[in-house]
């Protein structure tokens, strides 16, 4: 199998991450790749900010602040939170000159490839100010799920929306003023001339797809595909370089897969490897193993239109899993900085040891339905099903430190290896669940808990405690950093003695 790539799609740059981008995407994918890099895989993490969405203008204006200003203090804020969680990418995109050449040269290769025509296409336009409107720039009806939002992804029901489509189009901006459709020419990737080649590609996802996915999946085919717009009669964004469209800028949710191609390529270079071609990561014939974790309301623009894409240019590797999420909610609400709840990983990793967070963000996750945070629950949670168990176990397995090596016999080396086998289940791309590897992770510790230890068997235990902490090491990384002497988590435990050592404990939670 070649290289794991791992990328998490960066948030629009318009204000920090709070804990369901965390929950999500963030620590999934952080917990993913340490744990293939200490099963002997080769990966690269990439992920980052994504800096040319209209709604940084939309935000900034309400701010009453510079756009440009808002993005970078953005990408400091989710760089900042993503330490503060131990969410440690090899590659984080921010916006540059880089940047914008790498998607300026996607496009160019599509276009003189002939994947990209000119269609007329319809938009909401203000006469009052000469402006077209396109995603966050415009509110309005969803015409497949009525929702009330803007254009671009629905997040109610992930279908994407042109913004000549929404009933009753007002612009965010100017909702006074009247809105008119108007029709101007732009560069279209029509997704219908792709359609047996993404029919064949889904089929073969199927049987790892979330359920969401699949449904927005099963929709989308049901109905003739969209032309899908690459340039956009607006000024915020990376101008295009096509004679066809002057003044037009890229629209900015078709970077996607330029976008994962640069996080990749500076996750490579993080870790050593010389610059280049950005596109040499994803070369099929490297068979580099693509993993996507995201919301489900990203699908869209990178399940159908960014595999779209990779299949019209060809030579490149596919996505090989879509992880996706649903929404996590705090106290049953919308996560909501204006209601001063504690929503970022900064300000509760202030408060509480990360490793707690991140074990409960993982046992909470929203992987396949919406789920709830509360900071009573996570405190109980934590004290009953992590924290005590660990310190009772720590206790009982420091009694045999000094006893020098002790024998480890067959039959710990087997419940070893299952216990490695457990965990790769629930850590391993194919059917990647942090609250698989949460529930994992409590079962296991539950049963070390739960051992009576005595001097004969006192080796097969520390085998087993030592494995179980380099199983749990991605989700646990501080007491995995301060706890274990080595990190590789073997296939095939292979030890015949182990040497009692002292252990550290864990802090915090409650009853
Ligand atoms: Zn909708």
């Amino acid at each position: 199998m070649g290289r794991l790539l791992v990328v998490a799609p960066g948030p629009t740059a318009n204000g920090d991450l709070h804990l369901g981008h965390l929950a999500g995407p963030f620590l999934s994918a952080d917990v993913c790749a340490r744990h293939a890099r200490a099963t002997g895989r080769d990966t690269l993490f990439g992920t980052g900010v994504h800096f040319t969405q209209n709604y940084i203008v939309t935000t900034a204006r309400r701010l009453g602040e510079q756009p440009e200003r808002l993005r970078l203090r953005a990408a400091e804020q989710v760089e900042a939170t993503l330490a503060a969680a131990g969410i440690e990418p090899d590659g984080f995109v921010r916006f540059d000159e880089r940047y914008a050449k790498t998607v300026r040269r996607f496009f160019e290769r599509l276009h003189a490839e002939g994947h990209l025509r000119r269609r007329a296409t319809s938009f909401p336009y203000l006469p009052a100010t000469g402006e077209f409107l396109t995603d966050a720039y415009v509110r309005g009806g969803c015409p497949v799920c009525l929702g009330e939002g803007c254009a671009g992804l629905c997040e109610n029901c992930g279908h994407w929306i042109a913004s000549g489509e929404l009933i009753g189009p007002t612009s965010t901006q100017h909702p006074e003023l009247p809105v008119e459709l108007r029709e101007r020419e732009v560069l279209v990737l029509p997704l219908e001339e792709h359609r047996a080649a993404l029919t064949a590609y889904f089929e073969r996802l199927a049987p790892t797809m979330r359920p969401r996915l699949a449904q927005l999946v099963e929709e989308l085919m049901a109905a003739p595909l969209p032309d899908y717009p690459v340039t956009l009669p607006i000024d915020w964004g990376i101008p295009a370089p096509f004679a066809e469209t002057p003044g037009q800028v890229l629209y900015s949710d078709t970077e996607t897969i330029a976008w994962s191609l640069h996080a990749i390529a500076l996750a490579a270079e993080a870790r050593g490897e010389v610059p280049g071609d950005s596109e040499r990561y994803w070369a099929a014939e490297a068979a580099p193993e693509v993993v996507y974790f995201f919301g489900s309301d990203a699908s869209f623009a990178f399940a159908l239109a960014g595999t779209a894409m990779l299949l019209a240019l060809g030579g490149l590797a596919l996505p090989a899993h879509f992880v996706t999420n649903e929404f996590y909610e705090l106290d049953s609400d919308k996560f909501s900085t204006s209601r001063g709840h504690v929503v970022t990983g900064r300000q509760l990793a202030a408060e509480v040891p990360r490793d707690l967070i991140r074990y409960y963000l993982a046992a909470t996750g929203p992987d396949f339905q919406r789920t709830n945070f509360t900071r009573a629950a996570m405190d109980r949670v934590c004290g009953q099903r992590l924290v005590e168990p660990w310190n009772r176990v720590a206790e009982k397995a420091e009694r045999f430190v000094g006893a020098g090596d002790l024998p480890v016999g067959e039959r710990s080396r087997q419940a070893g290896r299952l216990m490695v086998e457990r965990f790769a289940a629930a850590l391993g791309p194919r059917r990647f669940s942090l609250t698989a590897a949460a529930f994992t992770l409590t079962e296991q510790l539950g049963r070390l808990d739960r051992r009576e230890v005595t001097a004969r068997d006192a080796g097969d235990f520390w085998h087993e405690l030592d494995l179980f902490l380099r199983c749990a090491a991605p989700l646990l990384v501080d007491l995995a950093a301060a706890g274990l002497v080595e990190t590789a988590i073997p296939a095939e435990p292979q030890a015949r003695s182990v040497r009692p050592r002292p252990l550290p404990r864990l802090t915090g939670g409650g009853r």
